[in-house]
C-alpha cells in the first residue's frame, strides 16, 4: 500500500494526498539573472517538471525572485517555484512574497557551517540552541501560514549541525532528529503544510534515513508528504542508477510523493528519468504492487553474463511479475537471479535496487552489452565496488565554475579507481560539507578558483581551475590511491 499522506498545497499544484508523484528539478542559472532564469524555468516546465527550485542564497537573489515569477505570469507559466535556502534566514523572509514554497536545510537554517568538532552539550545549552532556532524559523513559518504557503524541511547528509552530529553521529538517525527539530517548531505554530527530505549521495544511507523518517512518522501519527531524492548522485549512467536505486526502492513501498533525480547535467535532462520513475510508481498502483522489503539478508550481489548463470539457478525477468512477486517467489526459492531486460538506467536501477538490497534475488544475469549497467547497479547498492565513486552536485545559482565540463574531464581522468570516492562540489557554501564521506574533493572556492581536499581536511586553496584537475590528481597519488589506467583494445 502507498502511505497515506496529507495533501499539501504548492501554488496549484499538490503533493500527497490522492495526487501523482510530482516532477522537480532546480534551476542552475544565476538566479539574478532574471531572463536566464526564467529560459530554463519554461524549459522544464514545458517538458514536463511540476514545480522548480531556484537557489536564493542573499537579499538580491531573493528580490530576483519578483521578477522571475512576473514574468512567468506574464508569459502565462504558473508553474509553482520553491525558494532553497541555507545559512541565511532574511532572504527566505523576503523570498516568502514571491514563490510557492521555500525549502530550508534544518542542518544550516539557524546552525552555521559544523566544524565537525566534539564538543559536551548539557540539557541547558542544548535547550538555549533549540531556542534560538526557533527564533531564527518562527517568523518564517507564521509567515508561510499567513500566505498558505508550505516549507520543505530538507535534511542533507552531511549538513547536519555539529549539535545534531555531536548526539547523533553524521546518520541517517541524526538527520531525521534534524528535520524534526524544525518540524516541531511548526507545529507548536499550528503549521501543517509541511514536506519532508532526507537526502544522501549514497543510496543506502538516504533509504534507511527516508525508512526511519517514516517510522518515526508513524509513531507520532503525522502524515506529511515526502520528497525523495539521491543528491550529488553525479552524472551519466551512475548517476541515474544511483537516484533510481535509492527512489525506486522507497516507491515500491509506497514511500514518496514528489522526486527529484539530480543530475550533473542540463536540469532537462532530470525529466525524463523522473517520468519512469513516476511510470513505474503508476504500474505499482495499477496492480496494487507496493511491497515490504523482505527481513532477509543481503544478497551475495552476483553479476553473471546470461550463458554463465549456473544451472541450479531460476531465472526471472520483471517483463511479467513485479518486485512485489519476486519478493513472493524468494519465499519459496533459493538462488533467483533476475535478467535485466531492460537497458534503461532508471528501470534497471529501480528494479533490480529493492531485490539485491533485501536478498531476494542473488544477483543479476546480463548480456554482453550490459556489463556496464550491471556494475553501475552493484556498486549502486554496495555489494561490488568496481570503478571510482563520484559524488558531484547537480549545480545552481552558486556554482562557480563550468560543473558538467569539469566533471567529465575529472571522470574522463580518474573513473580507473575503484573504491576511491572522488567529490566535485560547485562551491563552498555547501560542497565541502554534503561531499559527505569523499575521500577527495573538488570544490569551488570563488570564481574560477578550487579548493582541494583529503577526506574533510582543506589541502590546497584557491588553486586556478586550470590546473585544479592535475593537483588533484597529485593529491590521490601522494596518498597512495593512484593506478595507470590499462587500455584495452
Ligand atoms: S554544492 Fe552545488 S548544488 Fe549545492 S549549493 Fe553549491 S553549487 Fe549549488
Amino acid at each position: 500500500m502507498r502511505r497515506k499522506t496529507k495533501e499539501v498545497l504548492v501554488g496549484k499544484i499538490g503533493i500527497g494526498g490522492e495526487n501523482p508523484i510530482r516532477i522537480q528539478s532546480m534551476t542552475t542559472s544565476n538566479t539574478r539573472d532574471i531572463p536566464a532564469t526564467v529560459e530554463q524555468i519554461i524549459r522544464l516546465a514545458d517538458h514536463g517538471c511540476e514545480i522548480v527550485r531556484v537557489t536564493v542564497q542573499g537579499k538580491k537573489e531573493a528580490e530576483a525572485c519578483e521578477g522571475i515569477k512576473n514574468t512567468l505570469l506574464k508569459k502565462g507559466y504558473t508553474i509553482p517555484l520553491c525558494a532553497d535556502i541555507h545559512f541565511y534566514p532574511p532572504a527566505a523572509l523576503i523570498v516568502c512574497d514571491f514563490v510557492d514554497k521555500v525549502r530550508i536545510n534544518p542542518g544550516n537554517f539557524a546552525d552555521r557551517r559544523a566544524l565537525f568538532i566534539y564538543k559536551e552539550y548539557d540539557p541547558y545549552t542544548y535547550a538555549k540552541e533549540l531556542e534560538k532556532i526557533e527564533e531564527a524559523f518562527a517568523p518564517l513559518v507564521l509567515k508561510c501560514k499567513a500566505q498558505n504557503k508550505p516549507i520543505r524541511i530538507g535534511a542533507n547528509h552531511g549538513s547536519l549541525s555539529d549539535r545534531i552530529m555531536n548526539q547523533y553521529g553524521n546518520t541517517p538517525q541524526g538527520m531525521v532528529a534534524s528535520a524534526l527539530e524544525y518540524a516541531d517548531i511548526c507545529r507548536k505554530y499550528d503549521f501543517h503544510a509541511i514536506v519532508f527530505s532526507m537526502k544522501a549521495s549514497n543510496p543506502l544511507l538516504m533509504i534507511e534515513a527516508y525508512r526511519k523518517l517514516v517510522e518515526e512518522m508513524q509513531r507520532l501519527s503525522w502524515d506529511y508528504p515526502i520528497h525523495l531524492g539521491v543528491t550529488e548522485a553525479g552524472a551519466e549512467e551512475d548517476g541515474r542508477v544511483k537516484s533510481a536505486v535509492g527512489i525506486g526502492t522507497l516507491l515500491v513501498e509506497g514511500i514518496g510523493d514528489t522526486i527529484r533525480v539530480s543530475l550533473t547535467e542540463d536540469p532537462l535532462e532530470e525529466i525524463e528519468p523522473c517520468k519512469r520513475l513516476v511510470n513505474l510508481w503508476n504500474n505499482y498502483r495499477e496492480h496494487n504492487a507496493f511491497s515490504k522489503p523482505r527481513k532477509g539478508s543481503r544478497s551475495k550481489g552476483e553479476l553473471f553474463r546470461i550463458e554463465e548463470v549456473p544451472k541450479t539457478a531460476t531465472l526471472v525477468t520483471l517483463k511479467t511479475p513485479k518486485v512485489a512477486r519476486v519478493r513472493e517467489m524468494a519465499k519459496q526459492k533459493e538462488n533467483l537471479i533476475l535478467l535485466l531486460d531492460t537497458d534503461c538506467p532508471i528501470v534497471a536501477g529501480a528494479e533490480c535496487g529493492p531485490l539485491l538490497l533485501d536478498g531476494s534475488i542473488d544477483g543479476i544475469a546480463v548480456d554482453s552489452s550490459q556489463i556496464a549497467l550491471g556494475e553501475s547497479i552493484l556498486q549502486a547498492t554496495r555489494h561490488r565496488i568496481t570503478k571510482t565513486e563520484f559524488i558531484s552536485c547537480p549545480g545552481c545559482g552558486r556554482t562557480l565554475f563550468d560543473l558538467q565540463e569539469v566533471s567529465k574531464k575529472i571522470r574522463e581522468k580518474t573513473s580507473h579507481l575503484p573504491g576511491v570516492r572522488i567529490a566535485i562540489m560547485g562551491c563552498i557554501v555547501n560542497g565541502p560539507g554534503e561531499m559527505a564521506d569523499a575521500d577527495f574533493g573538488y570544490v569551488g572556492s570563488k570564481t574560477g578558483k578550487v579548493d582541494l581536499y583529503i577526506g574533510k581536511q582543506c589541502v590546497e586553496k584557491d588553486i586556478d581551475h586550470l590546473i585544479a584537475d592535475e593537483r588533484l590528481i597529485a593529491l590521490i597519488k601522494q596518498e597512495g590511491k593512484w593506478k595507470d589506467m590499462t587500455i584495452s583494445g
